[in-house]
């Protein structure tokens, strides 16, 4: 079912056009128009879900086993020396398309137009610290 006003539905139904990469029952793969590195695909649920928070079960199954797939495609046709999967939730996140999807980004090298920020923290926390943390997030399992 199409949600109304959402792009990536509209993407799905071919109301908007789109580079399809792969499509099946449950997904449909495209290519970002950012094109942050050659091949970036974004693949999505066919089923309309906002971000991971509103993803049932059910979708989230369909969804993400086909996630490999299409990222060994993307590896098998461009050799790319790495891929990163991107999923961003919220605008804060930098969510822009309130349609749950992941970005695969394979990677050339350094200067390819994609990088992470990544700083550890590692030393600002005891073994204690880490597992008071894990029990309170499991807590809300
Ligand atoms: P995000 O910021 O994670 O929500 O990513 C949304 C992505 O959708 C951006 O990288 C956009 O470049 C991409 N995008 C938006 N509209 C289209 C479109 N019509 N076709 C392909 N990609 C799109
Ligand atoms: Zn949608």
């Amino acid at each position: 079912m199409g949600h109304e006003d959402c792009i990536f539905c509209k993407i799905v139904s071919g109301d908007i056009p789109s580079a399809k990469v792969y499509e099946d029952d449950y997904v449909y793969a495209f290519l970002d128009i950012s094109q942050v590195t050659k091949g970036h695909t974004l693949i999505i649920p066919k089923t309309h879900t906002k971000n991971i928070y509103e993803t049932p079960v059910d979708t989230a199954s369909e969804f993400f086993a086909r996630v490999p797939k299409v990222a060994n495609a993307i590896k098998a046709t461009y050799n790319p020396i790495g891929m990163n999967l991107l999923n961003n939730n919220e605008k804060p996140a930098d969510q822009s398309v309130f349609h749950l999807h992941i970005h695969l980004i394979p990677r050339y090298g350094d200067s390819d137009g994609f990088s992470t920020n990544w700083k550890t923290h590692t030393e600002e926390y005891t073994n204690e610290d880490l597992q008071k943390i894990a029990k309170e997030i499991n807590s809300s399992i």
